[in-house]
C-alpha cells in the first residue's frame, strides 16, 4: 500500500485526486498542547456528561424539553411563549461566534467541540491502546483479516459501539428527563419501542462518525468549518507555518536551506491529512498538534521553537498584527446591541401569564331570567405558571354595576409551566347594558406567592 505521506501532493487531505479516501492514520505526538487540549477533552467530556444531572434551584442547569416545550436554563424555566427570546440567545452566540473566530481563529474546533473532544478524547485512544502506533497500524492494515487482526478489531468495534451508545445517552440526557431516561435503560425495548429506536438510530450514526467518517464531518459537513474563509482574515490568529523562516526547506545539513527539515512529522500527526506548509488550508481544524510536532524537532535540532505557530498571516509575514479591526468592532457592537435588547426583553417577561380569552362559541347570549333579558358573556381565563415552583393564583373580574361575575375556581393551583383554563361568565341585563353603552372586563390575576399581579381585559359584546 502507498504511503499516504509521500503522495501528499496528489491528494487533497485525506482525499485523492480520483476521490477515493485515505483512513487518516495519526502519529504520536507530544508537547504542551498536546498535554492541555489532553486535560482539556477529559474536563469537557465530564462537564458534557454531567451537565443534564446539575441543579440551580431544584431546577435542571440545562434541560430543552422539546416534547412539553418547556426549556431549563441555569434555573431558569421557559415555556413556548418565550421562544422569542431564544432569538437572542442564538443569535447572540452566532455573533460570539464570529467575534472569537475573527480574533482566534478555529479555536473551538481544535479544543471544544464535540467531534474533537470525543473523537481525541475517546475513540482515537481506544484505536491506539488496540492497534498501536501509527507504523504498527498500518502494518496491521496490511495483515489478513484473521488471528489476531480480527480479534482486535472485534474489540476495537465493540468498544466503538459501547462508546457511542454513552455518548448517545449523553446527547439524550438533554432533551428527556433523567428520570425518564433511566426507565428507559432498565425497562425492556417493548416498552418503549420510539424511544428504543431513536436511541439506536443517535447510538448507529455516532458510531458511523467516530468509526470512519471522523474528519469527513469536519472538512465536508460542518458549516462552521466551511464558513471559514468569510469569517477570518489576515490578521485572526490561526495556526500557520513561518515560511519566511523555514523555505527553503531542505535536510539536515543541506547548504542555504531554511529552518524546516522537511521531516514530514507536522504531516503525519494532521488529523486532516493536511500540508500546514501550503498555507492556511479549510481543512485545518486548529489542532496544534503540528506545533507539537514541529516544536519537538526544532528543540532536537537545538533551533528556536515556533516554526509552526499560533500567529496571524500577518505575522507570519513579517507585518504587524493588529487584534482591533472594523470587524472586530462590528460584531461586538451587534453584540452588544442583542444583549442589551435581549436584557430588556428578558427583564421585561412576567413569571406567570394570565390571558382573558372568549369562548369559542356565540360571542353572547341573552337569556330570559325572571321576566327580564340578560346578555351573557363566557370567557376563559388562561393561567400559566412559569415560575420554577408551584404557584397559586387568585383570579377577580371587575365589572360595572348592574352586572354580575361567576368565577366558579376563583384560585388555582398551578405546578411549575403548567397551565389552566379557568371559565368566567359575565351577566348583565339587556336594560341596563343599553344604557352603560360598551364596556370591557377586566381581569387582575394574583401570585399569592409573590403578590405579583396581571390585568388583562376583553369586551364585553351585547346586541
Ligand atoms: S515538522 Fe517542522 S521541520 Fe518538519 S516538515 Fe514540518 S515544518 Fe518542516
Ligand atoms: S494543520 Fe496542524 S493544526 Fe491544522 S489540523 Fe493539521 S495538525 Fe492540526
Amino acid at each position: 500500500m502507498e504511503n499516504p505521506i509521500h503522495t501528499q501532493h496528489q491528494r487533497r487531505g485525506a482525499i485523492h485526486a480520483d476521490g477515493r479516501r485515505e483512513k487518516v492514520r495519526v502519529a504520536d505526538v507530544h508537547g504542551r498542547f498536546t498535554t492541555w487540549r489532553r486535560r482539556a477533552f477529559v474536563l469537557l467530556i465530564l462537564v458534557y456528561a454531567i451537565a443534564p444531572m446539575l441543579k440551580v434551584g431544584g431546577k435542571p442547569l440545562i434541560f430543552l424539553d422539546i416534547t412539553q416545550r418547556r426549556f431549563f436554563l441555569v434555573g431558569q424555566t421557559f415555556n413556548a411563549q418565550d421562544a422569542y427570546l431564544l432569538f437572542f440567545l442564538l443569535a447572540g452566540g452566532i455573533l460570539a461566534i464570529f467575534l472569537v473566530t475573527s480574533l482566534l481563529g478555529r479555536l473551538w474546533c481544535g479544543w471544544a467541540c464535540p467531534q474533537t473532544v470525543f473523537l481525541e478524547g475517546i475513540f482515537r485512544p481506544i484505536e491506539r491502546f488496540l492497534e498501536g502506533s501509527k507504523q504498527e497500524q498500518l502494518r496491521l492494515s496490511r495483515q489478513p483479516l484473521m488471528g489476531r487482526k480480527l480479534r482486535i478489531l472485534i474489540v476495537k468495534h465493540g468498544l466503538y459501539l459501547l462508546s457511542a451508545l454513552l455518548v448517545s445517552h449523553i446527547f439524550i440526557s438533554y432533551f428527556v428527563s433523567l428520570d425518564q431516561l433511566r426507565h428507559w435503560v432498565f425497562e425492556a425495548p417493548r416498552e418503549h419501542w420510539s424511544a428504543f429506536l431513536w436511541m439506536g438510530a443517535i447510538t448507529g450514526g455516532l458510531y458511523f462518525n467516530f468509526a470512519w467518517f471522523r474528519e469527513q464531518t469536519c472538512v465536508i459537513l460542518c458549516p462552521y468549518g466551511r464558513l471559514q474563509s468569510v469569517l477570518t482574515d489576515d490578521d485572526t490568529v490561526v495556526i500557520g507555518y513561518d515560511a519566511v523562516r523555514g523555505e527553503p526547506r531542505g535536510s539536515l545539513g543541506t547548504s542555504g536551506a531554511g529552518d524546516c527539515v522537511d521531516c514530514l512529522r507536522c504531516v503525519e500527526v494532521c488529523p486532516t491529512a493536511i500540508d500546514i506548509r501550503e498555507g492556511l488550508q479549510l481543512e485545518c481544524i486548529g489542532c496544534a498538534n503540528c506545533i507539537d510536532a514541529c516544536d519537538d524537532i526544532m528543540t532536537r535540532l537545538d533551533r528556536p521553537i515556533g516554526l509552526i505557530r499560533y500567529d496571524s498571516l500577518s505575522g507570519l509575514a513579517g507585518r504587524r498584527k493588529r487584534w482591533a479591526r472594523p470587524r472586530v468592532y462590528l460584531y461586538l457592537v451587534i453584540l452588544a446591541l442583542l444583549a442589551g435588547t435581549g436584557a430588556v426583553f428578558a427583564s421585561r417577561r412576567r413569571p406567570f401569564e394570565a390571558t382573558l380569552i372568549r369562548q369559542t362559541s356565540a360571542p353572547y347570549v341573552v337569556e330570559q331570567e325572571g321576566g327580564i333579558a340578560v346578555i351573557r358573556n363566557q370567557y376563559l381565563v388562561h393561567v400559566v405558571n412559569k415560575t420554577p415552583q408551584m404557584s397559586s393564583f387568585e383570579i377577580r373580574a371587575t365589572v360595572p354595576e348592574g352586572a354580575t361575575a361567576l368565577l366558579p375556581i376563583p384560585v388555582v393551583a398551578l405546578e411549575s409551566l403548567s397551565d389552566q383554563r379557568l371559565p368566567l361568565v359575565i351577566s348583565m341585563p339587556q336594560a341596563r347594558y343599553q344604557d352603560e353603552g360598551t364596556f370591557d372586563i377586566v381581569v387582575q390575576t394574583r401570585d399569592q406567592t409573590t403578590g405579583l399581579t396581571v390585568t388583562s381585559q376583553l369586551r364585553f359584546l351585547g346586541p
